[in-house]
């Protein structure tokens, strides 16, 4: 754990210069706007340790992959998301010394990430080698407005003695990834010109020959008043930009701005990327620095309006949910179906950027209740559009007649894991992207999205299912054999819990849909079944023949259903008596020792209940709760939210709220020593799911939304905004009571049990309540 930046409601705030926390800095105070992000790198030099990072979403590089033993079905390549051309490159000449903090006295430094306008601040005064003091204030944001244009505000002020200043605006396509299995660089360079008062290249990916064509321009002031200096051009090979020299007196500031559009292939003809990208920057250059921040600002105040979450009387939980919310905003936007959110957005490099289960049964919960419903319909398109390929995987590992395996990571459809436990094994995947489907609709009423897209979908997936499911002699029923459960410290179980539970509920499901478009969709459905080859009355008969016969491993002494065959068997610890020094787990122990210990890397059985909560009552929740939990380790970021919604479910407000603070400000005060490598973004959602699920109650049941707020001791109040069916819904959770707000349509919905409906504009208050916490009847 690493604490060093100041708490407040909407600013992170760094002061004072650690090299040792550069890197860690430049993921966390990252910005970005769904189709671009870039690291808080500094514009000028840098010596010290670094991760250059400007990352484009849907612009990737099959990385040929490094495995020990090959095995059939592996994918030949690994999808990375590229280091892209760095458009924020200023380099800055103080007479003949080169600006660079590593080898500079720091006098004072100050890097805000400003969360309620979205853009990165950054203040410091530093002497030069030769005694030389320099004051900089730099500010930049990417575009929420223009998703192409990124821009920077880059000042230099000399308090104590004039001297001559040399700046060079560049763009530079000479980038690297710091994950290349093979070193290798993955762009071509194919232009690199200078042009007066801008700058622009023209980059090829390699093997897949994607094009990013970007440009920049600026312009300078001087003490406030526009400032012409004739440039000298810079044109090297993969570089270029332009160098203006001027003479700064002493106390006046010199202000250049600077603007870069970034365009692609994804989203232009390859032979207009230069022409048009030159235009972009010129219109940005156009519009002014200030005008672009305004329409920034009000995107920004647009996506706070349905999203913020307030939490009063502990602001560092306030800034902790409220950096998360900020960072799930800038890694999705939901306007373009190709995209995805990786583990890390564009913060980092480790997960190639790739899609994983993370966002279905993550980032979607937070997704489409706080963003316009096209927000999450685009997530399940980006996993329509793959369902040839997850045919096609399947098929590949033996499967037939249409069944679909979803990759366990994937940039286009294909795989690109290649551990054999779990591309081949972590199967569950496919039923969080079933689920994903099911929970859009619920929250939306969209069924017309289940005729169109959403159905084919389910049908692939429990043809899937029906064959992956096999017959047990022994048993008398049907198993499933040789997976690993979202706890990947169990590899190649047999009757995983949850994974048998999700099998059985995605061909409930798709059997529900297809009686359901019977009536509201026939002609829809009839296209459906003809696309996919439906052959109902068999196909159907075998769901649910395999639904109704499954297996779950169940305990009848301990009355636990087990999160495998065999669970017991292992030698039973609880993770509360290991030593803190042998953990996390993960780098102390070995591999097979992790494999055969009971601890559980991530929420596992119990992310079942979670899924399924409303099918069981409290006596059983607080049972296996309170067996799991105490056996889960939590080395997994998505793990400990699961568990804050159940705890809260329970009543244990205390164990809710302990394990909150494991997810909330986990990158923030950098817990698990990980964050130069980058934020963990999916699991962000997880911290938003804690609150609004877990203390706020909130649910969708038989197409209502319920609410049952509860308060953490450690807070005075909390609100949080839920969009629900068209409604905008304010919930404000005092000490006492809970004030529910409908800003437009009226709404239905279930508070503590009880049945409301809210109308537009006006506000009501209800008594508090708490969950009583059951009594215990059987715990270890
Ligand atoms: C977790 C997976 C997750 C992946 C990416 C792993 O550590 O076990 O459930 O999908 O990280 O976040």
């Amino acid at each position: 754990m690493k604490k060093y930046l100041k708490s407040d409601e909407w600013l992170i705030i760094e002061d004072g210069f650690d090299p040792a926390n550069q890197r860690s800095s430049e993921s966390i105070f990252s910005i970005g706007n769904g189709f671009m992000g870039q690291r808080a790198n500094f514009e000028e030099f840098y010596s010290g340790r670094s991760l250059q990072g400007s990352y484009i979403g849907g612009i990737y590089y099959p990385d040929k992959t490094k495995v020990g033993w090959w095995k059939n079905g592996y994918p030949e390549y690994f999808a990375k998301v590229i280091n892209s051309p760095n458009w924020i490159g200023i380099d800055v000449k103080i007479g003949e010394e080169r600006l660079d903090l590593a080898r500079c006295k720091v006098e004072a430094f100050t890097r805000i990430l400003n969360m309620h306008e979205g853009y990165l601040l950054r203040k410091m005064t530093v002497v030069l080698p030769s005694g030389q003091r320099v004051h900089v204030e730099s500010m930049r944001f990417i575009s929420m407005d223009h998703r192409e244009i990124g821009a920077i505000k880059y000042s230099v002020l000399l308090p104590d003695t004039a001297a001559t200043v040399e700046l060079t605006p560049y763009i530079d396509g000479d980038v690297k990834n710091e994950d290349a299995n093979y070193n290798e660089k993955f762009w071509n360079i194919l232009e690199s010109k200078a042009g007066e008062g801008e700058a622009w290249l023209l980059t090829q990916t390699k093997k897949l020959d994607f094009r990013v064509g970007v440009s920049m321009r600026y312009a300078l002031t001087l003490d406030n008043k526009p400032l012409n200096v004739h440039p000298a051009m810079v044109e090297l090979a993969g570089l270029s930009g332009n160098t203006v020299v001027t003479d700064l007196p002493a106390g006046k500031e010199l202000v250049l701005y600077k603007y870069a559009a970034v365009l692609s292939t994804l989203n232009h003809p390859a032979d207009e990327l230069i022409v048009r990208s030159r235009q972009v920057s010129e219109m940005a250059l156009r519009k002014g620095f200030d005008q672009l921040l305004e329409d920034h600002k009000r995107q920004w105040a647009q996506i706070w309006s349905h999203s913020d979450i307030v939490i009063k009387g502990d602001p560092e939980a306030q800034q902790g949910i409220r950096f998360n919310i900020f960072q799930l905003n800038q890694t999705y936007n939901g306007k373009d179906d190709r995209l995805n959110i990786g583990p890390k957005g564009f913060t980092g490099e480790k997960y190639g950027g790739s899609t994983y289960w993370d966002t279905e049964a993550y980032c979607i919960p937070f997704f489409v209740a706080t963003a316009p419903p096209e927000v999450t319909r685009k997530l399940l398109l980006y996993r329509y559009r793959h369902l040839p390929k997850a045919i096609e995987n399947a098929r590949k590992l033996g499967f037939t007649g249409g069944a679909a395996l979803y990759p366990m990571v994937t940039m286009n459809g294909e795989e690109c894991h290649n551990e054999w436990e779990i591309t081949f094994e972590e199967i569950h995947r496919n039923g969080a992207i079933a689920f994903a489907i099911y929970n859009y609709v619920r929250h939306t009423g969209d069924v017309q999205y289940l005729a169109e897209y959403g159905l084919e979908v389910l049908i692939a997936i429990a043809r899937f299912w029906a064959q992956r499911a096999t017959w047990s002699q022994v048993k008398k029923q049907y198993v499933i054999l040789g997976v690993t459960g979202p706890n990947e410290y169990e590899n190649n179980v047999n009757n995983n819990w949850y994974t048998n539970t999700i099998c059985k509920w995605c061909l409930d499901y798709a059997g529900e849909v297809i009686d359901q478009l019977k009536s509201s969709h026939p002609a829809a459905l009839k296209e459906v079944f003809a696309r996919t080859d439906f052959r109902e009355e068999q196909e159907r008969k075998v769901w649910s023949e395999i639904s109704a016969n499954l297996y779950f491993p169940y305990d009848a002494e301990l009355n636990l259903y087990l999160q495998q065959e065999g669970y017991l068997d292992k030698e039973q610890i609880l993770a509360s008596e290991l030593d803190p020094a042998i953990r996390p787990l993960n780098q102390h122990w070995s591999w097979d020792r992790i494999l055969r210990s009971c601890f559980i890397k991530q929420a596992d059985l119990l992310q079942g209940i979670y899924l399924f909560e409303e099918r069981y009552d409290d006596d059983f929740i607080r049972r296996h709760f309170e067996f799991y939990e105490s056996r889960t380790v939590h080395e997994s970021s998505l793990s400990p939210c699961v568990h804050v919604v159940l705890a809260a479910r329970i009543g244990d407000m205390r164990k809710a709220y302990e394990l909150y603070l494991r997810t909330s400000r986990l990158d923030l005060d950098d817990y698990n020593n990980e964050v130069h490598e980058g934020l963990h973004i999916t699991s962000m959602a997880g911290t938003w799911m804690a609150v609004v699920e877990g203390f706020g109650g909130k649910r969708v049941q038989d197409g209502k939304l319920h609410l049952f707020p509860q308060i953490p001791q450690q807070w005075e109040e909390y609100s949080f905004r839920i969009v629900f069916r068209g409604s905008d819904l304010l919930v404000r959770v005092t000490r006492n009571g809970v004030i529910l707000k409908v800003m437009n349509a009226p709404v239905n919905l279930v508070l503590y049990g009880q049945e409301l409906t809210l109308q537009p504009g006006t506000s009501a208050e209800y008594p508090l309540q708490f969950r009583k916490p059951a009594v215990t009847a059987n715990t270890d």
